[in-house]
Parts: C-alpha cells; sequence; structure tokens
C-alpha cells in the first residue's frame, strides 16, 4: 500500500505515520525528518534547506524531490510507504506523480487528518519544550500554518478528484485517530 498523510503542523501525522507503517507492514518517510538529518549532518542540501525551515517556509521543490527520489523507489519495492509532510503542495504532487507513475509507485490513498486551527499552536509550543526543533517556537509556529493553509490545503481538493481521499477527526484522543484511520485503510485495502 502507498499512502501519504495530509494535515497541519501538529496534526500528529508522525505519530501515525509510524503507527500505520507499523500495522501495514510499510516504509514511514518524514521529509521533515531527512531534512533535519541533512541539517544535522551539514550537507550541502542541509546548509540550503536550513535557512528556509528555521523561517517555516517550505524548502524548495527541487532540493525535495530529490532527497525523496530514491526512499520512495525503494520503499515501494520494499511493501509500500506512509509519506509524512509530502507533499506540501500542489507541484510537489504533480512532480512526484509524473516520476512515480511511470514507474508504478505513485501514492494510491491520501489521508487527511483535521485538526481545529485553536488547538495546533497549543500542541507545538508544548512538542517545542523537549522536541528541541528550532521551528517550534510560538512565532515560527504561526508562519509555518499560514504557509499550510495557503500552499498544503488546496492538496485536499487535488487528491479528493483523483485518488481515495480519506478523512479523519485529529482532535480525538490519539489513539482514537489511530483505530479510525486503520479501519478506514483496512477497507480501501480490500479495494485496492
Ligand atoms: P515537518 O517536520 O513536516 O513539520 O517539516 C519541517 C520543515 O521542513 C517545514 O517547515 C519545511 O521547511 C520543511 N519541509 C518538510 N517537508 C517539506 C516539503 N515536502 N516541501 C518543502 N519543505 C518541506
Amino acid at each position: 500500500m502507498r499512502l501519504l498523510l495530509i494535515g497541519a503542523p501538529g496534526a500528529g501525522k508522525g505519530t501515525q505515520a509510524e503507527r500505520i507503517a507499523q500495522r501495514f507492514g510499510l516504509v514511514h518517510i518524514s521529509s521533515g525528518d531527512l531534512l533535519r538529518e541533512h541539517v544535522a549532518r551539514g550537507t550541502e542540501l542541509g546548509q540550503t534547506a536550513s535557512e528556509y525551515m528555521n523561517k517555516g517556509d517550505l524548502v524548495p521543490d527541487e532540493l525535495v524531490l530529490t532527497m525523496l527520489r530514491e526512499p520512495v523507489i525503494a520503499a515501494a519495492e520494499a511493501g509500500g510507504y506512509v509519506l509524512d509532510g509530502f507533499p506540501r503542495n500542489v507541484g510537489q504532487a504533480m512532480e512526484a506523480y509524473d516520476i512515480a507513475k511511470p514507474l508504478g509507485v505513485a501514492v494510491q490513498v491520501a489521508v487527511y487528518l483535521e485538526v481545529a486551527r485553536e488547538s495546533l499552536i497549543d500542541r507545538i509550543v508544548e512538542r517545542g519544550k523537549t522536541s528541541g526543533r528550532a521551528d517550534d517556537t510560538r512565532e515560527v509556529v504561526e508562519h509555518r500554518i499560514a504557509v499550510y493553509e495557503e500552499s498544503t490545503w488546496p492538496l485536499l481538493d487535488y487528491y479528493r478528484e483523483r485518488e481515495q481521499l480519506l478523512q479523519v477527526d485529529g482532535d480525538l484522543p490519539v489513539d482514537e485517530v489511530t483505530d479510525s484511520v486503520l479501519a478506514q485503510l483496512e477497507r480501501v485495502r480490500a479495494t485496492l
């Protein structure tokens, strides 16, 4: 199974992606984690990316696509993937499709984790106390949410029209969110 998660910063994508991956034997690929690894290793890509990440802006599409190409293809061959944090805009989704479709590794299902705007900022500021992430601060978070609303939201219509879009109430307690996502994915898997 090949799927992706869409949700605002702080919506719980990472947690749910991990659980989905475990249940279905998929590889969890987080674009944010991979970018942070590049930053930590001080690679050229990481140095460029960190300038955008620290401000809460999106890293240029080409960098992200280049970074993800091999891991995504490898994961698809190993049984499937859960993409967490990619795509972030319709341009990325279209480019990824053009690359992945001919290889037979394009996404089949998009899962939207819907969380009320009011919950997000508090969740992230709380996470920031232990995450050590430079972008988990109140100022940067507000900008990240604005970027999400402007650039990432249009993906919902994009996937609604093209693939199966599942929707989950991400304001529920975390285990209930997981139960709901897994139950919906079980049903979808039977139709793939
Ligand atoms: P995340 O861990 O998903 O919240 O991502 C942290 C930061 O990494 C974002 O604020 C962006 O700066 C960058 N990033 C992660 N994924 C992408 C992506 N698909 N496209 C562009 N930038 C990204």
